[in-house]
């Protein structure tokens, strides 16, 4: 047996990976059990922003795990408090409650909502109501797959909790149409990701600022995937110039080696947690601590939202000069672009195929978006790279279109 032919007969089949099977990493690039070499253009849906197997976060982990590693929260540690402090310093906000992946942090958000609803807005009992969007991703727990408008992601796994509303996503006045004395909060991804980097009209983050503070209602951003620094800005909501009321933050925040999570408030709404109230127990271990901490100072001494920032705005330049029928529309914030693809002269997912066999690890989201975002730590060279093999696969799906 491969590895392959491993996985599928031992493994559940909730995934759909591409046909390489990778060993080993480094900074943007990875290589297969063959020794070939790919570029990285996918970093893990931001996950590894920092690069593969950065060295500092490296030698932070290794060290940390010599030291202290799991103690559970029934103590303290000489870590987390310093990590802790950092996330409400670069957010501007007060409190921060650790947990290791992102929809943890988004259920934490949803309940700290909920506890604001009830004891602040002084919503009846089991009324509260969220507003969230159409084509959200919040991750995969029952609750968050229930306020999704996926059938792929909620087909049979009701029955779901109730409390959500779905609005249409940009849209303000669809959200203020949609408030009610009810509403606790207001729940979006800043740019929609898995959505197919959906980025919504300039000027809605500012008026929802303004709507949820005149309103009453929380504003709760899911950063998961665009905050440190993906965008071009640490996170995608200071593009506006507003700070929500809470921020969820994954992914990049275990610097590419841990899952570490949290989500971000004021006082008055990360206040009401009480002892019993909420845990997890891997929530703000030391080594997390440690190593996200370290992945919050790499990414500010290599000022990679700067990068994201300035190599994005080249990468969208030359995106968008490629001229193929087969693109509907380049869109994207900093190192982070879809390519939308028009469906009935090609498919994403064969795209993503083919750049595969150029030695490009992208992959498709939903059906019709290719989606590129590489690690921040990304070089010119190798943003060139990735457009040259890029229009070489355009060129062969469109050839095969005019034989087809
Ligand atoms: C990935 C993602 C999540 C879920 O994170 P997990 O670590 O997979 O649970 C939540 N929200 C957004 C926007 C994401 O991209």
């Amino acid at each position: 047996m491969n590895e392959i032919e491993r996985e599928q007969r031992y493994g559940a089949h909730n995934y759909a990976p591409l046909p390489v099977v990778l060993s080993h990493a480094k900074g943007v690039w990875v290589w297969d059990i063959e020794g070939t070499r790919y570029l990285d253009m996918m970093s893990a849906y931001s996950a590894v922003s920092h690069g593969h197997a950065h060295p500092r976060l490296v030698a932070a982990l290794t060290a940390q795990a010599q030291r202290l590693a799991i103690v559970s929260r029934a103590f303290y540690s000489d870590k987390l408090g310093a990590f802790l402090e950092r996330l409400c310093d670069l957010t501007t906000l007060d409190g921060a409650l650790p947990m290791n992946t992102g929809a943890e942090a988004v259920e934490t958000a949803i309940k700290a909502a909920r506890r604001w609803g009830y004891s602040v807005k002084r919503i009846p009992a089991e009324k509260a109501e969220i507003i969230v969007a159409d084509g959200n991703f919040h991750g995969r727990t029952t609750t968050i797959v229930g306020f999704s408008s996926e059938p792929a992601y909620r087909a049979d796994f009701g029955p779901f909790a109730p409390g959500f509303v779905r609005v249409p996503f940009g849209d303000i006045d669809a959200v203020r149409a949609a408030i009610t004395p009810n509403t606790c909060a207001v729940l979006f991804e800043t740019i929609q990701g898995e959505g197919g980097v959906i980025v919504p009209p300039d000027g809605f983050l500012r008026s929802l600022r303004d709507l949820c503070t005149e309103q009453n209602v929380l504003m709760l951003l899911d950063e998961i995937q665009s905050g440190l620094g993906r965008t071009g800005r640490w996170f995608a909501y200071q593009h506006e110039g507003i700070v929500p009321d809470g921020v969820m933050l994954g992914k990049a925040l275990g610097g590419g080696l841990l899952p570490v999570s949290a989500f971000v408030a004021r006082h008055d709404i990360i206040d009401l947690f009480e002892p019993g109230s909420h845990g997890s127990t891997f929530g703000g271990n030391a080594l997390a601590a440690t190593v996200a901490l370290e992945a919050l100072d790499v990414m500010a001494d290599e000022d990679l939202p700067g990068r994201s920032a300035e190599l994005g705005e080249y990468f969208l330049l030359r995106l968008r000069a490629i001229h193929s029928p087969v693109i509907r529309e380049v869109r994207g914030r900093g190192l982070w672009v879809g390519i939308e693809i028009d469906p009935a002269l090609a498919d994403a997912h064969d795209l993503a195929m083919r750049l595969l066999r150029r030695h490009i690890l992208a992959k498709e989201t939903r059906s019709t978006v290719l989606r590129l975002a590489p690690p921040l730590i990304i070089e010119r060279a190798e943003i060139d790279m990735c457009v040259g093999a890029l229009k070489a696969v355009l060129a062969e799906a469109e050839a095969e279109q005019v034989t087809a």
